[in-house]
């Protein structure tokens, strides 16, 4: 009854994915899966403002300035 293969379920579709290192795309069923599954994601992350640079920048400048002074 021991099975070493594993299957897991496709986060994007739901079909059921034999998990196996050959299998490239997993967990999902296929790179048209992956691709959506990031896409969602990576879409979200273009909405953010990029406030991020200026704390950034200034973190930078005070770094330099101990190195300095
Ligand atoms: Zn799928």
């Amino acid at each position: 009854m021991n099975e070493k293969m594993r299957t897991v379920l496709c986060p994007n579709c739901g079909k059921s994915v034999v998990w196996s290192t050959a299998n490239t795309y997993r967990p999902f069923c296929s790179q048209r899966c992956k691709m959506i599954d990031l896409g969602a994601w990576a879409s979200e992350d273009y909405n953010l403002p990029a406030k991020e640079d200026q704390p950034l920048s200034a973190e930078m400048n005070s770094i330099q300035h101990q190195s300095v002074g």
